[in-house]
């Protein structure tokens, strides 16, 4: 199978003319310019999870493949249960249970044991529940009608042979492999699951473990991003930390585009001295300063680097961690192979009050409590313990809003980003 060209260069330029970009720009943009960047392979069912297939999926055989009974009883030609009242059917030697069929057919007139899952033997088409029997292990007693037909399955009532299931671009969940599994589907021709370099950068940043010097902070946002990344189903891949110097960052840039297919890096992504990200991105010609109007954000600076697309999220931990889930996500899901998706969110009653300014699109730490979304005390982009206390994000739109308690707002919980 063929793999597309890699992202042409340019693929990150901005609109003659534009300065801030509205946040519905910014992602119609993405949407339009990100295509898959990974290649194909074949993976067994039980291994592709979380993959997103490269073709469509069509069921070679039926399921279930043949009719079977759906309850424990017994079983016979339904013509024999038409009538109302008080029925009495002898009972044949044998039996038929899942995985052990009966050979022969059943004569008319008579009936058999049945299990759940047990093919329906010739001459057998209807099943009465063994609840609703009593039996002398000679003959049946049991009240009519019962209807032809009752408490069996047809073979391809679920699916049919040559069903298409899946389009190619569909995502393999957990039920997904069932189906598949049911089917007689063993293998499937997917993505490689997309890889993505996790690197922070900045001069200050100090491993954890280490002793903190004056003018040292922690480096937060890898530990973050790398749990996003794994939890959005992809790999990641620790490029660690880099100096705010140009020739060590192009070092690990270069290194990077050998292993992965995207990278994510926070930190130096602005356009002063020491942002040596944009810098990098500018001198291969391919850099895009995104100046998104969102809160928090500060700019985004994407390029390619050597085929490799990169994202340079802000150095901010409320920042980078806005930006990779309202940005980053679904571009990545697009180079991944799926399709373009926007996280569900829900209309919920505020449980605070706000005056928002006009100008920019804002998230807000927020989670639910009593049914009403509640959002972080503050506001201010340093606080990583706000990252930790929200289980979502309240999304206000550009426009200048006065939200008062019980007005309805707009959550998105952590979990409709897959993350
Ligand atoms: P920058 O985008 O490099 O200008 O960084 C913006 C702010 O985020 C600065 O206060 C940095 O110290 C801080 N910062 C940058 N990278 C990280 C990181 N990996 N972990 C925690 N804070 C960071
Ligand atoms: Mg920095």
């Amino acid at each position: 199978m063929l793999s597309p060209p890699p992202l042409r260069n340019d693929c990150f330029a901005l609109p003659e003319g534009i300065d801030w970009m509205p946040v519905p720009l910014a992602l119609e943009r993405l949407k339009d310019r990100m295509q898959c960047c990974v290649k194909v392979h074949t993976l067994p069912v039980d291994q592709a999870l979380g993959a997103f297939l490269a073709q469509e999926v069509s069921a070679p055989n039926a399921h279930p493949p043949q009719a079977n009974a759906a309850v424990d009883g017994f079983g016979f030609d339904g013509r024999l249960s038409q009538e109302a009242g008080a029925l009495h059917i002898p009972l044949a030697q044998g039996r038929a249970a899942a995985g052990h069929p009966f050979d022969g057919k059943l004569p008319y007139g008579e009936a058999l044991r049945v299990l759940t899952g047990a093919p329906l033997p010739a001459g057998v088409d209807t099943v009465i529940l063994q609840e609703d029997v009593s039996s002398d292990g000679e003959r049946l007693a049991f009240n009519g009608p019962l209807k032809r037909g009752a408490n069996t399955r047809n073979a391809g009532e679920d699916v049919t042979q040559g069903t298409k299931l899946f389009s190619a671009g569909h995502r393999l969940e957990v039920g997904d492999l069932a189906l598949l599994a049911s089917v007689g589907v063993g293998q499937v021709h997917v993505f490689q699951r997309l890889k993505i370099g996790i690197l922070s950068t900045g001069d200050e940043l100090q491993e954890i473990g280490q002793p903190l010097a004056h003018g040292q902070i922690f480096d937060a946002n890898r530990p973050m991003l790398l749990a996003l990344i794994d939890r959005l189903g992809y790999q990641a891949i620790d490029l660690g930390r880099a100096s705010d110097d140009r020739d060590h960052l192009r070092a690990v840039l270069n290194a990077a585009a050998q292993s992965c297919d995207v990278m994510l890096s926070t930190g130096g992504a602005s356009d002063g001295d020491e942002d040596h990200m944009s810098g990098l991105l500018n001198e291969a010609d391919s850099l895009a300063i995104w100046r998104v109007a969102v809160k928090p954000g500060r700019p985004i600076a994407m390029g390619v680097w050597n085929a490799m697309p990169v994202f340079g999220l802000p150095g901010n931990p409320v920042a980078a961690l806005v930006c990779a889930l309202i940005f980053a996500s679904p571009a990545l899901r697009v180079l991944a192979g799926g399709g373009w998706v926007s996280p569900q969110s829900f209309l919920v009653p505020a449980g605070f009050r706000k005056t928002k300014k006009p100008g920019r699109v804002e998230y807000l730490r927020a989670r639910i409590e009593a049914g009403r979304v509640v959002i972080f005390p503050s506001e201010g982009s340093g606080r990583v313990s706000g990252l930790s206390w929200a289980q979502g994000l309240v999304e206000l739109g550009a426009g200048a809003q006065e939200i008062n308690a019980g007005d309805p707002v707009q959550y998105i919980p952590f979990s409709s980003f897959g993350a």
